[in-house]
């Protein structure tokens, strides 16, 4: 058994936003690492892992279970996303550790594997239905099982320009507004011409980035119905989560819900009550392994599907932590991928290899992968992390900003 004997954060990525927990411990060599990455506060978390810490210093580092719950309410307030991030970062730590005693991969821990390796869905995307398809063609070439589609940016398909839309005559400076009814025109229309042009053979997604009113992401789904989606990502806002009833009540579009998501109160009820088909909980925000491995768990008894969320923010440490769990749990559904540069990859010997859209483990003990914390020194730059990055910020034609 190992004494946990020091915790400590290596900031990396050129922005500086991937954090990375170490966890050191009283026996030569034996330390863990884990994702405690937020892409807008990485400060805040580390500060929150560095208030952590001394709880854990001297304790066993394979209590995995007693040291997450002691760490949950060791501050009476729980959740939330720093709590949960910082408690990932340590809680993955603890997973690789453990796999390191036992001299196996996580994965095995868990139960063993019950797939042969990760399905992944990739991101499609173009300003012209013809890049798209192009971009989804590309996609399908590779190998992937599963692509998400979007035309353009963030929000994409339901941007009007200032010309096509009633302004007030104090409006505010944006270039652009998003008009719930252009969605409701484009994003169907996108899918009518997927399907025309390339069958109904490949699984295609659509995330809408709860951008539409409740009543309106009603519609959609209900517009979406005859082009079978694989699913139909984040309808929603998590404010607005009820509405799940009226859209299963009104059409069959399967529902991927769940990246905002850092509360039990949030995913429970719509696994319980089946609402969703996904849940889309990224592992960090969620607390880290112990938790989600509960979740998947929880969607196995309820046909639910896991889909951990993944997108470009994240670090390949949650990605491994990810397919940890994809490969033991009998309800994962779908991967989103994640892909990095050639020098950020060498930053993490042992990382998750994504060929063929699909991603593999390997079978070194404990969560397979490193950091290389000279090479991660190397990959930050000082002056850029040191700034603040803030969500995309859409609005609508009078100036009310977009949920996103
Ligand atoms: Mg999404």
């Amino acid at each position: 058994m190992a004494k946990i004997t020091n915790i400590r954060c290596i900031r990396t990525r050129v922005n500086g936003t991937w954090v990375i927990v170490k966890v050191e411990t009283d026996q030569p060599g034996l330390y863990g690492i884990g994702s405690a990455s937020d892409h807008y506060h990485a400060r805040t978390v580390i500060s929150a892992v560095e208030t952590l810490a001394p709880k854990l210093i001297g304790r066993e580092a394979g209590n995995i279970e007693d040291n997450w719950q002691t760490l949950l309410t060791s501050g009476y307030w729980r959740n939330g996303s720093i709590l949960n991030t910082a408690l990932a970062g340590i809680d993955m730590a603890l997973w690789d550790i453990k796999g390191k005693e036992a001299g196996m991969p996580v994965y095995q821990l868990l139960g063993g594997p019950c797939r042969a390796a990760v399905p992944a869905y990739a991101h499609a995307a173009g300003n012209t239905l013809q890049e798209l398809e192009d971009d989804v063609r590309r996609y399908m070439a590779e190998g992937y099982p599963v692509i998400r589609c979007q035309l353009g940016p963030y929000g994409g398909g339901g941007f009007l320009s200032n010309q096509e839309t009633t302004r007030p005559r104090n409006a505010w400076a944006h270039d652009r507004s998003f008009d719930d009814e252009a969605y409701l025109t484009n994003v169907p229309k996108m899918f009518e011409y997927l399907r025309d042009k390339l069958g109904f053979g490949p699984k295609l997604t659509h995330d809408v980035h709860e951008h539409l009113l409740p009543h309106n992401a009603v519609t959609l789904a209900k517009l979406l119905e005859p082009y079978r989606l694989f699913f139909l990502e984040d309808l929603l806002s998590p404010e607005q989560i009820g509405w799940y009833r009226q859209v299963r009540q009104q059409c069959t579009t399967p529902q991927a819900m769940g990246e905002l998501f850092i509360n039990p109160h949030e995913w429970t009820p719509l696994i319980t009550e089946r609402l969703i088909d996904f849940v889309r909980v990224r592992v960090s925000k969620g607390g880290g392994i112990t938790p989600c491995r509960k979740i998947a768990t929880l969607c196995e008894w309820f046909g639910v599907n896991t889909a951990w969320q993944e997108g470009g923010d994240n670090d390949p440490v949650n990605q491994m932590a990810a397919v940890h769990l994809d490969m033991v749990s009998y309800s994962f559904g779908i991967q989103e991928e994640n892909h990095f540069r050639p020098e950020e990859y060498e930053a993490f010997p042992g990382h998750a290899v994504l060929e063929g859209g699909h991603l593999y483990p390997n079978d070194a003990p404990g969560l397979g992968i490193d950091i290389d914390e000279e090479r991660a020194a190397k990959l930050l730059d000082p002056e850029r992390a040191a700034r603040s990055l803030f969500m995309a910020e859409d609005r609508r034609a009078d100036g009310t900003v977009v949920r996103p």
